[in-house]
């Protein structure tokens, strides 16, 4: 006989996890299937950056509800994150001026904690930095980064005290419909039932949904992260920088170390095999990142590189995530796609996606910005003013 769930969630990185928690906070049996471990994905390699700038309302809102998670975590969800607060900096030169100013509007109305600084202002708060090029900078003093092995584990113990099932090392084979409707997964461990199923399996997505028929612009993209070890003379933290000029984002790490990679759009051409592709770190790679981060902070001219490595974002044609049911009436859903940008918002989309499995009428953040049909309708998901990937 095979087990029956309420939902059956495929893959436990951060959305999986946090979906769980927020089902059975509301009452319903659930069990989350993971062919590897908990957060074997995209999460656990994460660089966790936990940032506000946003170019549109909901993401910018779901930015702030998940950033108020971060801060009372051990209340909210029990366990630790890792959550380290260390302020947020988007550097931005003259011709994104206008578009940083009006993100900043945005982002204050929905009441996010930001301002802009002149590069005078930026000189005091990080002296390291070179503000040549400049114009502005948007400065987020709550911002920072968390601990994403920690932040999704947490998320599974708090779900599994709340009743559900976590199978790791239990890779789904096959969806299973009763004419229009969903019944439940094959997997390796044999056969689970539900009259719900959501495909959460990140930069896996595309292949999932090809499960049950559907295709979906998802990509398994190839992405690098480097390491430095700062000076000793250099601070022991320092804020998160977003670098749209240099196009990189670089932040602290334990061990007076800089963790940094790339905001470049470029990064959707590496599509991958996501189970078959080269996880060490390219030595180019290192060179480029080491280069451009002394460009703006040459005072870790002296810094040594520690390694690094490469992962996966799974991304979409307009970088951001597909969240609905798949086959309309199926019971079959998704919520991937995330692209580079999905860790800090994994608190609010376990909300939405919750919400949408259990078919709310008064959404807290409605997915129908996220529906696939968006792409068909030409109508993809655009920011305010997105001088990048900024999402
Ligand atoms: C290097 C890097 C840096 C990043 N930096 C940031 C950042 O600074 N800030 C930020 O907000 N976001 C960042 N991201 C993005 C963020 O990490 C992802 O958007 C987020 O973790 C996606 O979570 P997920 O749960 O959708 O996917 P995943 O974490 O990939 O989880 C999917 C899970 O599904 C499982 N799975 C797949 N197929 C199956 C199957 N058939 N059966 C069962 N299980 C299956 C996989 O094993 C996996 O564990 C970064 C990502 C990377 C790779």
């Amino acid at each position: 006989m095979a087990e029956t769930y309420d939902v059956i969630i495929i893959g436990a990185g951060i959305m999986g996890c946090s979906t769980a928690f927020q089902l059975a906070q509301r009452g319903m049996r659930v069990a989350v299937l993971e062919k590897d471990i908990i957060g074997a994905g995209s999460t656990g390699e994460s660089s966790a950056i936990i940032r506000q700038h946003y170019s549109n309302e909901l993401t910018a809102r779901m930015a702030l509800y998940s950033l108020r998670v971060f801060q009372n975590f051990r209340e909210q969800v029990g366990g630790a994150s890792g959550f380290t607060r260390t302020g947020f900096l988007a550097l931005t030169d003259a011709d994104d001026r206008e578009g940083l100013e009006a993100n900043v509007a945005l982002q204050r109305r929905v009441g996010i904690q930001t301002e802009i600084l002149s590069p005078e202002a930026l000189k005091e708060l990080m002296p390291g930095l070179d503000t040549a090029g400049l114009v502005a900078a948007a400065y987020e003093p709550e911002s920072g980064y968390a601990d994403p092995n920690l932040t999704v584990n947490s998320y599974a113990r708090a779900a599994r005290d709340l009743g559900v099932d976590i199978y790791t090392d239990t890779p789904v084979t096959g969806v299973r419909f009763q004419g229009e409707r969903v019944v439940g997964v094959d997997s390796s461990k044999g056969a689970f039932d539900a009259p719900r199923v959501l495909n959460s399996a990140g930069p896996w997505g595309a292949q999932v949904a090809k499960m049950a028929g559907v295709e979906v612009p998802i990509n398994a993209c190839r992405v690098q992260v480097g390491f430095f070890r700062r000076p000793v003379t250099e601070p022991e933290e320092h804020p998160v920088v977003a670098d749209f000029i240099n196009a990189t984002y670089f932040r602290s790490e334990t061990g007076n170390l800089t963790l940094v990679g790339l905001i470049d759009p470029g990064e959707a051409e590496s599509i991958v095999d996501p189970d078959r592709y080269k996880k060490g770190v390219d030595d180019e790679f290192i060179m480029d990142a080491g280069s451009r981060l002394v460009e703006r902070y040459p005072s870790l001219e002296q810094s040594q590189v520690t390694g690094g490595y490469a992962s996966l974002y799974a991304i979409t044609p307009d970088w951001h995530p597909i969240v609905d049911e798949l086959i309309p009436g199926s019971g079959f859903y998704i919520c991937a796609g995330f692209s580079g940008h999905g860790f800090k918002l994994g608190p609010a989309v376990g909300v939405m996606a919750a919400e949408m499995l259990l078919g709310v009428q008064d959404y807290q953040f409605d997915p129908q910005l996220f529906r696939l049909g968006r792409y068909e309708e030409g109508k993809p998901v655009q920011g305010l003013y997105e001088y990048s990937i900024v999402g």
